[in-house]
């Protein structure tokens, strides 16, 4: 499993997306397009299908297209589950994360350009910059990314958790 993953995520599964852009995977959200687009994109670009809907699911996988169905409620399981499933890290490495909001690349941005477009006391307080090459947001490391990387140190232990429960009973990974 060299080759980086590539999702498509649908309907109420909005957050996941975000997750998993933040990890570093290029992430497709979408509300809109129909089952067929959807898995149509899926095949074209190998992208695996997450979805909470079971008819789509039914769909992609009778379609041959890689699909898992999302049945956590919580975004520390789900990410776990992930993580066993297909082998998601669960750690944030910076100079893949993508931005959240549209899954663009991030590149550095000096401060000196950032000038007017985020508030002093933030150029004051952070000397990283990133800034998304499609939407043009600005992010910088803060207390966020350390919120985020408790919520990643919970889904590793879920993840451990989950893991033992399955060889406890015998059962293959997948
Ligand atoms: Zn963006």
């Amino acid at each position: 499993m060299n080759k980086e993953l590539k999702f498509i995520v649908n309907g109420m599964l909005g957050h996941v997306a975000k997750w998993l852009r933040v990890l570093g995977y290029d992430t497709i959200y979408s509300t809109e397009m129909d089952d067929r687009t959807l898995i149509q994109r899926a095949e074209v670009d190998s992208r695996i299908v997450l979805t909470s809907d079971r008819q789509l699911y039914n769909i992609a996988t009778r379609s041959g297209v890689r699909s898992i169905l999302i049945e956590e409620a919580d975004i520390e399981h789900i990410l776990a589950f992930l993580s066993l499933r297909v082998g998601i890290r669960l750690k944030i490495d910076l100079t893949k994360t993508r931005c959240p909001r549209c899954g663009g690349l991030l590149t550095r941005i000096p401060k000196k350009n950032l000038k007017g477009r985020v508030p002093i006391s933030i150029l004051e307080n952070h000397s990283v910059f990133f800034e998304c090459k499609c939407c043009g947001k600005v992010y910088w490391p803060g207390s966020h990314l350390r919120n985020m990387s408790h919520l990643l140190n919970r889904a590793e232990r879920i993840k451990r958790k989950m893991l033992n429960n399955l060889k406890e009973r015998g059962d293959n990974i997948v």
